[in-house]
């Protein structure tokens, strides 16, 4: 399959649509990113690269870093995990408040806020302080993504700690019914630091290999995860990672996906290779709308998809 040429169609495709979406305003240090920047890119487990458009460019992956911190709080306390967090889809928003009072502070997933910042409150206790559940994850996804300059903005993280009022809220929420360990400014911060870490479309590609490939890097051949639990954090990928759109995803991409607010979305192809797209403005539920739709693209051009 001419992977570089479908790539390129795709690119010419969504240019009308560029300026449809709305870029992630209510996080002031992504409200002036410019909407009209497009890049994808796709890595095959023999490290083959294919990209197209600002497919070096970093920007905040916001959300997609939930996928790391899931993956290394289920690799450090295994099943135990799910008693302070779910795997259901939510059918709600991915900052609401609402479910999570009727159901005692238990998140429904890992890739809604709520459940977000449980996995970050578990990974603060795992490594005992700030600086080093920073530094492992960093070193994580420098791994996975074969590229040691990973890095995070301070400037996206500030920009959220002064204005993200609601995930406060819902950290004290899960605090006052007992299911957050650490002090709740602490691991609000640290789940800000986590989501304003900065990669480009090919950085992305590479680092979901491991997910591809049963939880083993294809191309160095390290383990990160059993198969077992790669393939659990692919079910819950489909079902619930882009929030309450993620029927609709399932549905038009056929593909185990996640996304962030700053306009990335990741997507798996079993046993064949990792994907990433990034265009900043995002659709109603807070997921790239461009992105979603190259997606959709990608699988109807190339058949590839798990259905
Ligand atoms: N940091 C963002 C927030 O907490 C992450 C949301 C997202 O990417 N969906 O609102």
């Amino acid at each position: 399959m001419d992977y570089q040429a479908i790539l390129h169609e795709i690119a010419d495709e969504i240019v009308p649509f560029l300026e449809s979406g709305r870029v992630a305003d209510y996080i002031p240090a992504l409200a002036s990113v410019d909407p009209r920047q497009f890049g994808m890119s796709l890595t095959l487990f023999d490290g083959t690269h294919y990209s197209v458009g600002d497919a070096d460019k970093r920007f905040s992956i916001q959300s997609i870093s939930k996928l790391f911190t899931f993956t290394l709080a289920l690799k450090f306390t295994g099943r135990d995990l799910y008693r302070r967090v779910g795997r259901e889809p939510s059918g709600n928003p991915f900052n609401s408040l609402v479910q999570l009072e009727y159901e005692q502070g238990i998140p429904r997933n890992p890739f809604i806020n709520a459940g977000a910042i449980v996995i970050t409150d578990v990974l603060l206790s795992h490594y005992g302080d700030h600086d080093r559940m920073l530094n492992a994850l960093l070193e994580f996804i420098r791994a996975i993504a074969d590229d040691m300059s990973v890095d995070y903005s301070r400037t996206v993280a500030a920009s959220e700690m002064e204005h993200g009022f609601r995930n406060r809220a819902l950290a004290n929420l899960m605090k006052s019914f007992g299911n957050i360990d650490n002090d709740v400014l602490e691991v609000v911060q640290n789940y800000f630091n986590h989501c304003a870490i900065e990669m480009s479309t090919a950085m992305l590609s590479r680092s979901m290999l491991y997910l591809a490939n049963h939880g083993v890097d294809p191309i160095n051949g390290r383990e990160y995860i059993t198969p077992s639990q790669a393939k659990r954090i692919n079910a819950v990928m489909l079902t619930c990672g882009h929030y309450d759109a993620s029927g609709d995803f399932a549905f038009h991409v056929g593909l185990p996906g996640k996304s962030g607010v700053g306009g990335g979305i990741v997507a798996v192809v079993p046993k064949v290779m990792g994907i990433a797209v990034w265009s900043p403005g995002l659709n109603a539920q807070g997921n790239s709308l461009v992105g979603t739709l190259a997606l959709e693209r990608f699988t109807s051009k190339t058949g590839l998809s798990i259905f």
